[in-house]
């Protein structure tokens, strides 16, 4: 028997005891050591899967790393530490809030050489996202020295390690927040040279405002997008990786046909193998542990609930790891 949280329609998740045969099928089983609580997690474990949750009953958490117990893919051996975000699970699939999960294998990476097994829970979801959308922004030209770069939701998980990879690759960082006040501090510790109050992007403005950021990276969307948008200098990009805020983009085609703006994308469900394992290398050889320390909070498998409707307030720092043995 083995524990793991359990969303179900129409009543509220429980933390049940369970066996093997409440698994479904698949390549490789994992003993779990570590998972997270991201945002979409909260929306998971809230009223009837917030729309995350696909077929239930379900085991939500979209992160997992663990050691393999039995694979069915010569790829991953018996006994090898590996992490999986994404790929469905925690929406579609079985996910990491539980003490085992089977899952495919086609998205596991190996944990890279250094890094922990908590301190890869720790950038989980959240992290991977903020290092696509970092080389998201430097495919399209955006580089060092280009000029300002603003992260949005800053003092969140995505936010608060997007700010740290930034700091790190020698970007001036700006971080927008709706709690510069108690989290000034923090934000500037991770990097940010300047904190400014998110409320500055929260109302519609105009569709061109003044020229500021080469770059963004942006986990609201909603009128902070378009705001971003009317604000990112000629030539700049826009990574949209989030939707804190709302779903909606209430632009118009200004930025782009006047400033040449790119808008692009970060996907980390379905990111291919490849993109996996190089963002994954690139955390473990950039990201300073202490640092991920300080934005990171443990807690066990029965405090997820509550940590998930806290997430869904806005009232989360940083990143939570959930140790589940
Ligand atoms: P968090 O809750 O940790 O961070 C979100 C942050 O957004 C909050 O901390 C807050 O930052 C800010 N925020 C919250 N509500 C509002 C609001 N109404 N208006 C403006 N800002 C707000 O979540 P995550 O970092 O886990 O995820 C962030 C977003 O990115 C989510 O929408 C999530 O679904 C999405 N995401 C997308 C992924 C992808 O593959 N594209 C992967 C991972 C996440 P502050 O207090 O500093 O203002």
């Amino acid at each position: 028997m083995f524990r793991a949280l359990v969303v179900d329609r129409d009543t509220p998740p429980t933390l049940r005891d369970v066996d093997d045969d409440f698994l479904p099928k698949a390549d490789v089983t994992i003993a779990i050591e570590y998972s997270s609580v991201n945002f979409k997690d909260g929306l998971a474990l809230s009223q009837n899967g917030g729309g995350v949750v696909r077929t239930f009953p379900l085991v939500p958490g979209i992160d997992l790393v663990g050691t393999v117990e039995h694979s069915a893919d010569p790829v991953f051996a018996v006994g090898e530490r590996v992490i999986l975000n994404g790929d469905g699970i925690g929406e579609k699939y079985f996910g990491g809030l539980a003490e085992r999960a089977r899952v495919r294998s086609d998205a596991l990476v190996a944990l890279p050489d250094g890094l922990t097994a908590e301190r890869a829970a720790a950038i989980g979801t959240a992290g991977f996202t903020a290092m696509i959308a970092v080389l998201a922004l430097e495919r399209n030209g955006v580089v060092p020295g280009s000029g300002e770069i603003l992260v949005t939701g800053a003092a969140g998980g995505v936010g608060s390690i997007a700010i740290a990879l930034l700091a790190g690759r020698g970007y001036t960082v700006v971080a927008s927040s709706g709690r510069a006040e108690t989290e000034g501090a923090y934000l500037r510790g991770l990097g940010a040279t300047t904190v400014i109050d998110r409320s500055e992007f929260s109302e519609a403005g105009k569709p061109l405002q003044k020229q500021r950021w080469a770059g963004a990276i942006d986990s609201v969307g909603s009128s902070t997008l378009a705001n971003v948008l009317a604000q990112t200098s000629y030539g700049g990009t826009v990574v949209a990786c989030g939707l804190a805020q709302g779903a909606d983009l209430p632009t118009t085609v200004m930025p782009f046909i006047l400033r040449s703006v790119t808008l692009t994308g970060a996907n980390s469900v379905e990111a291919p193998a490849a993109l996996r394992k190089q963002a994954w290398a690139a955390l473990a050889n950039e990201l300073d542990g202490e640092l991920l320390d300080s934005m990171t909070t443990t807690i066990g498998l029965s405090d997820v609930i509550a940590t998930g409707a806290q997430i869904l307030a806005g009232s989360i720092r940083g990143r939570t790891v959930v140790d589940v043995r």
